[in-house]
């Protein structure tokens, strides 16, 4: 098989936060498959590259489109915003190619890391994400709201620093507050949170909070939600997390 395929993310906004490995794959692309405003911030790289923007739900059938592209020979790009491999296409691939044609194993397929939301919004407000961490989506379109609970719970109750992808939408406006009203019986009230909207993009604005005053409606669909460990604190105009908790 001639064809390729590779999966990346723009990264949070800017364009100096792509990778240039990830710009070098996207100029070597003869096709682009992705969301279509993902797929807006790619400029045009070359006169004969095809985009195929799809709409956002239907992952499975644009990575199963994207192979097919690729089995037939072309050089094609699936494209994802931030890191493709975090809540993004690149899981959807594989997924794909585990119940596809047999053939698509044999396919150049490989994954470039870029920056996810998380981490530029961690480096928006100082450095809340210096001790343990997990991140965690709060999207309940592909598995059930008791899952996420459950996780919610044990990530409190370990301490770690949380960071929230997917915390709100038109579809879900009241999970977030749910989310709040559970960590507030675990977590301390004076535990800071972080919301981040548009990180790592020219327009980025952060609002520091506390646990108890927390309100979700501040969050949106492109806003991504810290909440800090028993450790976080602020120092001046930052927030950060100490790397450990000896003495
Ligand atoms: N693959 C992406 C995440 C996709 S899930 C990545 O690695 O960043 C989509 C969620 O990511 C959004 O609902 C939001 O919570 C978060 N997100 C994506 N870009 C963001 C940004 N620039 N600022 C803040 N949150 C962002």
């Amino acid at each position: 098989m001639t064809g390729s395929l590779v999966v990346v993310g723009t990264g949070p906004g800017k364009p100096e936060l792509m990778t240039p490995a990830t710009q070098e794959a996207l100029a070597a692309a003869t096709d682009l498959v992705g969301y279509g405003p993902y797929l807006d911030r790619v400029p045009a790289l070359r006169a004969d590259q095809c985009r195929h923007a799809s709409d956002n739900r239907v992952e499975l059938d644009r990575a199963r489109h994207a192979l097919a592209l690729a089995a037939s020979g072309r050089r094609v790009a699936v494209v994802s915003g931030g890191d493709p491999g975090v809540f993004a296409m690149a899981a959807a691939i594989f997924e794909a190619v585990e119940s596809g044609d047999p053939e698509w194993h044999l396919l150049d397929i490989r994954v470039e890391p870029g920056v996810t939301a998380m981490l530029a919004a961690a480096a928006e407000a100082g450095a809340p994400l210096g001790g343990d961490f997990c991140a965690l989506s709060l999207s309940d379109n592909l598995k059930s709201w008791a899952t996420i609970e459950r996780r919610l719970k044990a990530a409190a109750e370990a301490d770690f620093v949380i960071s929230l992808y997917n915390p709100a939408s038109k579809a879900r406006p009241h999970q977030l507050g749910e989310a709040f009203t559970l960590l507030r019986s675990i977590k301390a009230g004076e535990t800071p949170v972080l919301f981040v909207r548009a990180a790592g993009s020219a327009d980025s604005k952060v609002v520091v909070t506390t646990l108890a005053d927390a309100d979700a409606s501040v969050a949106d669909m492109r806003t991504l939600v810290i909440v800090g460990s028993s450790t976080t604190r602020r120092v001046g105009r930052w927030i950060y997390t100490p790397r450990g908790a000896k003495p």
